[in-house]
């Protein structure tokens, strides 16, 4: 009996380090894509914009390059690398119509509130009710894991979007983020990063607080290949812009060109000797979007139906291949930073009020 007890007790210890191995060796990737509406994501062009001349400047090359008899083939076409790889590796989960729900807990339904849900795991309607430039008075995981011994100075996050030194309040928590029109900065900068840093002030400028995807994937991609970071933070932001200026057309190139940058991450990690198996990856939005009245697609908000509706997509080292999730669920935006934490083996504050999701 004692015998028994003894290798129970070892077995778990056992198991215990494996796990702790297992964390410490495991890498993070966690990206946002601002504002994308489930329905593209799970069924591809809508029938009632794609063809809209008050969204659409061209109809016909749009239908060309995104409308197909069926939504599946439909979303194949929008987001090839999510619907012909992530769905063969990983989870997609928030196609409403099969019962899978994913929502915020929020109830602003709108960018700063969402970052700060996806990135703290907890809601605080009390305090971010605007997108305004304030310091983050919560603390980010990325500000939590760069407070470990493990994670200190192997953290970093790339926004589109200029408000994300003050999401992750980067003074407080000395998380570096390269947001809106930042340059790379520093004595060591690699070729392309200067070439970056030329060609963002070169390029047209079309929103003065968010950047065009293309400077954050690509500073991101250089921060992966010069100092691997163990927790990478990238959030895209022209899927969001492009729809409240009521381009469709824009928008859906945005989702195409995004899954397209997310495919690059991924195929950099696959033959990189520091993530090859051994990185997750976490996607998911801020917020989502109305569909009715169909003007609605171009906004967001508590005012606007269904915008509270979001999505999440994961693959990597550990996580079953389960595809687009066909049953009943119910996932909260929260869940997403403690499913972190518990990868990258730090523990759940006790005032986080999102619970892991088992993936
Ligand atoms: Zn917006």
């Amino acid at each position: 009996m004692k015998n028994r007890i003894l290798v129970l007790i070892m077995g778990w210890a056992i198991m215990g380090l494996t796990y702790a191995q297992n964390s410490i060796d495991t890498k993070v990737i966690l990206i946002t894509l601002d504002g994308f509406r489930w329905q593209e994501l799970f069924t591809g062009a809508d029938s009632l914009l794609v063809t809209n001349k008050s969204y659409v400047q061209n109809p016909e090359a749009l239908k060309t390059a995104f409308w197909r008899d069926t939504p599946i083939e439909r979303r194949e076409a929008l987001m090839p690398f999510f619907w012909n790889q992530v769905s063969k590796m990983g989870q997609l989960h928030g196609n409403r119509t099969l019962g899978s729900k994913v929502d915020l807990t929020n109830t602003m339904w709108f960018s700063y509130p969402g970052y700060n849900e996806i990135l703290t795991g907890t809601a605080d309607d009390a305090r971010i009710r605007s997108n305004d430039k304030m310091p983050n008075p919560n603390t980010t995981i990325l500000e939590l894991y760069n407070n470990t011994k493990e994670g200190k100075g192997k953290v970093a996050a790339f926004g589109s979007w200029d408000v994300f030194p003050y999401i992750i309040n980067e003074e407080r928590s000395g998380v570096p983020v390269n947001a809106g029109y930042e340059k790379a900065t520093g004595g060591d900068l690699t070729e392309r990063e200067k070439m970056l840093n030329d060609i963002q002030q070169q390029a047209p400028i079309i929103w003065e607080s968010v950047r065009l995807d293309v400077f954050t994937h690509n500073y991101a991609l250089e921060e992966m290949k010069k100092n691997h970071p163990k927790l990478l933070y990238i959030s895209y932001g022209e899927t969001d812009d492009f729809a409240h200026g009521g381009f469709y057309d824009f928008y859906l190139q945005a989702a195409n060109r995004t899954d397209a940058m997310v495919r690059e991450l991924w195929e950099y990690t696959q033959q990189d000797e520091f993530y090859k198996d051994q990185t997750i990856f976490l996607i998911t939005t801020d917020h989502g979007r109305g569909t009715r009245p169909l003007e609605t697609w171009k906004s967001h908000g508590s005012d606007i139906n269904g915008a509270g509706g979001v999505w999440f997509v994961t693959f990597g080292k550990g996580i079953e291949a389960m595809g687009e999730i066909d049953q009943e669920e119910q996932l909260h935006s929260n869940q997403i930073a403690p499913t972190i934490l518990k990868y990258i083996g730090l523990s759940i504050p006790k005032e986080m009020k999102g619970i892991p999701m088992k993936l």
